[in-house]
């Protein structure tokens, strides 16, 4: 059997244990005679998986049920961009963005739309290469909220500190590093995640909020809007998309028996060390987009001296079974994602690869 070593920024590698722990169940699943794709939602036996997974990001999350509720909403990452505002933001109490890269303007963009969206702070004249410091973001008193995106997928940047907001609650789209170091999350009101970058196959958001905030909805919004209608009904109001939600809990256990945030901290850190200490020492052959204080652990974003070594780098390292590390054209060069189940031996193959080439090629 060939595996690469999967680079791609989303969807992206998932652990190979849960892929073959889900190929092994798929034909009968919990002594169903069916596959978790066949099986009703009102099942008892899926029900077990729902609730299993939203326990177990809870206590990932160290988040006490009583205050915080997991949602699993269908659209991707961007219908919250529209849902956010609509549920939080009003004219009189705008939501307020800090721009720090693509899906933080795609974010402010949907509030724009409303006329309820308002910057707190902006990188993008410095080509979005660090996130804004605290000093910098400029919250209006009566904000509904403050939209952050926590880690840059595209530009490779990553907050390293929680904004402080005084009263105002914290937003946040986690869509690239859910789940991969621990966070203070008591101190956010609303986390999102795309599950295709860390935590599963595309198809559904993981949504934890507090359960204050989503208890009622404006009344004059459509209820596949409003985010109390996943709150009143454990999200099966209708049918919920069951294979992602299976595959998310079942990443959740791969991280709860590797030894939890903790552990895939110190594994997330040693592989970004790995492939930013290539960069440093690489006599400027290889120039990091990120500054340094704002380098993201899950996207590693490099240029290369000239755009036909970019383009030799691409095809000589999928010659080695290393895919997926084109960058994003926005940046251009190179990208390495290396989320939770990207293994350290993939790093190492990716770090030895690039230190051949900038040898040979410099
Ligand atoms: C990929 C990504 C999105 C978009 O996610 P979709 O599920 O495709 O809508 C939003 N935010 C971040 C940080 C992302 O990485």
């Amino acid at each position: 059997m060939k595996r690469v070593y999967n680079f791609n920024p989303g969807p992206a590698t998932l652990p190979l244990e849960v892929l073959q722990e889900a190929q092994a169940e798929f034909l009968n699943f919990a002594d169903t005679g069916m596959s978790i794709i066949e099986i009703s939602h009102r099942s008892v036996a899926y029900e077990k998986v729902h609730n299993q997974a939203k326990a177990d990001i809870l206590e990932l999350m160290k988040l006490s049920a009583e205050d915080y509720e997991v949602l699993f909403i269908q659209g991707g990452a961007s219908l919250q961009f529209s849902m956010i505002p609509l549920n939080f933001a009003t004219k009189k109490n705008p939501g307020s963005y800090v721009l720090s890269g693509t899906f933080s303007l795609n974010a402010y963009k949907e509030a724009e739309i409303l006329g309820v969206g308002e910057v707190a702070a902006s990188t993008k004249e410095e080509n979005f290469r660090r996130v804004p410091r605290q000093d910098e973001l400029k919250i209006s008193d009566n904000a509904a909220y403050l939209h952050v995106c926590y880690n840059n997928t595209i530009y490779g940047t990553e907050f390293h500190y929680i904004p402080e907001t005084k009263n105002i609650p914290l937003f946040a789209d986690m869509s690239s590093d859910m789940l991969s170091r621990p966070i203070d999350f008591k101190k956010f009101s609303l986390i999102y995640a795309g599950v295709q970058k860390n935590l599963g196959p595309a198809g559904v958001v993981l949504v934890v909020v507090k359960k204050n905030l989503v208890e009622k909805s404006l009344e004059t919004l459509p209820t596949m809007l409003r985010y109390d209608t996943f709150y009143k009904k454990n999200s099966l109001y209708n049918t919920p998309p069951a294979f992602s939600i299976y595959m998310v809990g079942k990443v959740a256990a791969w991280i709860k028996n590797s030894g939890g945030l903790e552990e895939m901290a110190k594994r997330n850190s040693a592989k970004a060390k790995i492939l930013y200490d290539v960069i440093d020492e690489s006599k400027n052959f290889y120039r990091g987009h990120a500054v340094k204080d704002s380098r993201s652990f899950m996207n590693v974003t490099f240029r290369l001296p000239s755009e036909e070594l970019e383009k030799k780098f691409v095809a000589e390292a999928a010659e080695k079974n290393l895919v997926g590390v084109k960058g994003h054209r926005s940046v251009g060069g190179m990208r390495a994602s290396i989320y939770n189940a990207m293994t350290l031996e993939g790093v190492e193959t990716l770090a030895d690869f690039m230190k051949k080439f900038a040898k040979s090629n410099s």
